[in-house]
């Protein structure tokens, strides 16, 4: 049974303890791998330890602690990572009752270990666990709405609501939360007894086995919860949600907050500042400005589609009356145009119609139509002849030849 000191005091960052027990990645793993508790964490853990044995490097082990600070993975928060003596510990899981840490450190029963955790990522994930709590809590209140699936990894942090949630509501309760992060209120943690728990009316509440442990936001919100928080909303720093969509007939809502915040803030206005520049046009202005620039694109599109057009005519007037076959070459035409020259073109002659678009030293593009003769022989033939790629069906191929137009013109029929 490991003694877990994050419960009680989320700020601990170095301890010491004593080994209960270390044993080789694959024991641990293996033993898991049947059972029920076997989670897509375990394999990942057995394929990282795999990947470690095949570089040659150092192997890992999961060792178990009379007491740690680590919080392991658990209600879809990530683990903490950080250090026991010098070795890193890259996984923590709970087993039963017990903390189990990946690391390389290979250690015997009974020896005194210090443990150290990675700080900013603790301190960021209390931030964004904080955040969501609050955020539920107000959704529950305003709404009625359970979260009933929540994630808490290294980037966005997800949350599930049971019903329909607008953008107007969304918006009303990222204010509400900012509000109550403004107010500094405490967040404190109890762990009342059973009689005590059936007259409370908090979040999350099911029937667990041992202890309940409680999370209360002063004025917002009751939860029980195991993971870390920080102990005044202040330390939250700020809450935004960055993404809301429809989700199993509720809302999944994602938030950031703190620093993860205040990151993704300065990409977006990065990304505002380089639109805004090559547009040159305000950054309070640029959907403005995209939009005229994709109005300006379907303009222009139309343009060249009617140059092409024009460019058509002019060259199926030009086919000689009684001709058996017919072909164009072209630098530029996109490939409908390189289609409908070839229909239109077909209605003028009695065999075949290609069109090769493109350059002696790049090659060309091509399409075939034929009235008069499988139109894959063709194909056949300009790959025998010239190395061309291409195929379709007996109607029309279509291809790439990278050769000269002289030699083209050599292998095609006249
Ligand atoms: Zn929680």
């Amino acid at each position: 049974m490991t003694r877990r000191l994050y419960e009680n005091d989320s700020y601990i960052t170095e301890f010491t303890a004593t080994v209960l027990s270390c044993t080789a990645a694959e024991i641990l793993e293996e033993t898991n791998a049947g059972g029920a508790e076997a989670t897509c964490d375990d394999a990942k853990a057995a394929v990282d330890s795999a990947e470690a044995a095949d570089n040659g490097d150092a192997a890992y082990y999961w060792v178990a602690l009379d007491q740690t600070a680590f919080f392991p993975e658990g209600g879809g928060q990530n683990p903490d990572t950080g250090r026991l003596d010098e070795h890193p510990v890259v996984d923590v899981q709970i087993k039963g009752d017990t903390v189990w840490h990946k690391t390389t450190l290979l250690a015997e029963p009974g020896q005194i270990v210090a443990g150290c955790i990675d700080w900013e990522k603790r301190f960021s994930n209390m931030q964004q666990h904080s955040g969501e709590h609050i955020f539920s809590g107000l959704v529950h209140r305003h709404f009625g709405y359970n979260n009933v699936g929540f994630h808490l990894g290294s980037s966005v942090v997800t949350m599930d609501f049971s019903g329909p949630l607008t953008a107007t509501d969304i918006d009303r309760i990222e204010w509400e939360v900012n509000d109550a992060i403004i107010k500094n209120v405490p967040i404190t943690v109890a762990y009342p007894d059973k009689e005590a728990l059936a007259t409370m009316e908090y979040r999350s509440k099911i029937d667990i086995e041992g202890q309940v442990r409680l999370v209360t936001v002063e004025g917002y919100d009751v939860c029980a919860c195991c993971a870390p928080h920080v102990a005044r909303t202040g330390e939250i720093g700020g809450l935004k949600v960055v993404d809301s969509q429809k989700y199993k007939g509720g809302t999944r809502v994602s938030i950031l907050c703190g620093f993860r915040m205040l990151r993704d803030y300065r990409q977006k206005q990065a990304l505002v500042t380089e639109i805004s520049r090559s547009l040159s046009a305000p950054v309070e202005k640029v959907d403005a400005a995209v939009r005229r620039q994709l109005d300006e694109n379907a303009r222009l599109r139309q343009v060249i589609y009617e140059m092409q057009e024009q460019m058509i005519l002019e060259d199926i007037e030009a086919i000689e009356p009684g001709r058996e076959n017919v072909w164009f070459f072209k630098e530029e035409m996109d490939a409908a145009a390189m289609r409908r020259t070839m229909n239109r073109a077909l209605e003028k002659v009695s065999g075949c119609c290609g069109v090769f678009c493109g350059s002696d030293d790049d090659g060309y593009k091509y399409i075939i139509g034929s009235k008069s003769r499988d139109a894959r022989e063709l194909a056949g033939v300009l790959k025998s002849a010239v190395g061309a790629r291409g195929g379709g069906s007996a109607q029309m191929i279509q291809g790439f030849a990278g050769v000269s137009r002289d030699k083209l013109e050599t292998v095609l029929p006249e």
